[in-house]
């Protein structure tokens, strides 16, 4: 299972379960502005890559 974390790790930006979000194989968190403006799809804590968050659907 992975942690839903809440907010992205550089900006604080709160992150919603069922929205965009980039997460590194450690599951470090980013919003989309942060994972493509700022680290270019690199995760800045283990050098991982960034990939979209899978969302879960509920309806
Ligand atoms: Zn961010
Ligand atoms: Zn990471």
């Amino acid at each position: 299972m992975l942690e839903m974390k809440e907010k992205c790790e550089t900006c604080e930006t709160p992150l919603a379960a069922d929205g965009v979000a980039y997460i590194c194989t450690f599951e470090c968190t980013f919003c989309e502005p942060c994972t493509e403006n700022v680290h270019q799809g690199v995760c800045p804590n283990c050098g991982g890559k960034l990939v979209s968050r899978p969302v879960k659907k509920e309806s």
